[in-house]
């Protein structure tokens, strides 16, 4: 018998999210975090934008899942007491150019069927169902959910290999620790080549040694970016306008 059904290795929102999934499906599951607490990587530091999809292009895959998750998503942020700030957003142009991304982006809107509607005033392009969440409550929301549904969590638990025989897989951990499973599912990102050639792909974009042990396509690499954020005032956002 295995340690698990299946192991989840990456304990951000994707990661947390699948052991979720699982435990609430009945299915033995352990999410295996290699820092010391969830949600250390982009799922904690990120913007907290729960998306509507009014910019996403029509059409493409990841659009599909932001307008889904969309319309699917409240009754569980809900029942996780996850706290949702329903600001909406709101695009002001201060020049032809402006007014012109804003009109294409009005349009790509209707296309995705998102409501949205332009200023009279202005020509800002407010989008109301835009809404912020904290990333870091809903990552740990959704693990505790987990945790009480009957899945484990364990930190301090870096894969650093897979090994794949007739009974199932075995996951070495550090300091010489196993964990064997049916499954594994790669939650630690795209940047870890080295276990993931018989994983199914959730360990944010750190990960390397994970992608290449993945059997399910050519390894995939994808560069991270880092961006800026500023918190304003509304009255400094009017003054800038
Ligand atoms: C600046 C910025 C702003 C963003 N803003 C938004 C936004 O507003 N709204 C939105 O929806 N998205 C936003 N995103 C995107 C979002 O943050 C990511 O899509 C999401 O957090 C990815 O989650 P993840 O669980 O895949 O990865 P991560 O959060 O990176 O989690 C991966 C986890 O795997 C662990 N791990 C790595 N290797 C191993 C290993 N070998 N063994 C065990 N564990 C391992 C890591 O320690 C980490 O905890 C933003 C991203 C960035 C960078």
């Amino acid at each position: 018998m295995p340690d698990t059904t299946v192991a989840v290795i990456g304990g951000g929102v994707v990661g947390a999210a699948v052991l979720f999934t699982l435990a609430h499906r009945g299915i033995a599951a352990t999410l295996l975090e290699a820092d010391t607490g969830l949600a250390y990587g982009a799922s904690g530091t990120n913007s907290g934008v729960l998306h509507t999809g009014f910019d996403a292009k029509p059409g493409e895959l990841e659009t599909a899942l932001i307008l889904r998750a969309a319309r699917v998503r409240d009754p569980v942020l809900d029942a996780l007491g996850v706290p949702v700030l329903r600001c909406g957003a709101e695009l002001a142009p201060s020049t032809d150019a402006e007014r012109a991304t804003v009109a294409g982006l009005a349009e790509n809107a209707r296309r995705n069927g998102v409501p949205v509607h332009v200023r009279a005033e202005g020509g800002a392009l407010v989008v109301p169902g835009e809404s912020i969440t904290d990333p870091v409550a809903y990552t740990l929301a959704l693990a505790d959910a987990a945790v009480r549904a009957g899945a484990a969590v364990l930190t301090d638990a870096r894969v650093e290999g897979i090994d794949q025989d007739a009974d199932g897989l075995t996951l070495h951990l550090a300091e010489g620790e196993q964990l064997t499973c049916s499954v594994a599912i790669n939650g630690s990102g795209f940047g870890d080549a080295a276990s993931s050639a018989c994983v199914y792909g959730c360990s944010g974009r750190s990960n390397s040694s994970l992608v290449s042990a993945t059997s399910t396509s050519e390894p995939r690499y994808i560069t991270p970016t880092r961006s800026e954020m500023y918190l304003t005032t509304a009255r400094l956002w009017a003054m800038n306008r």
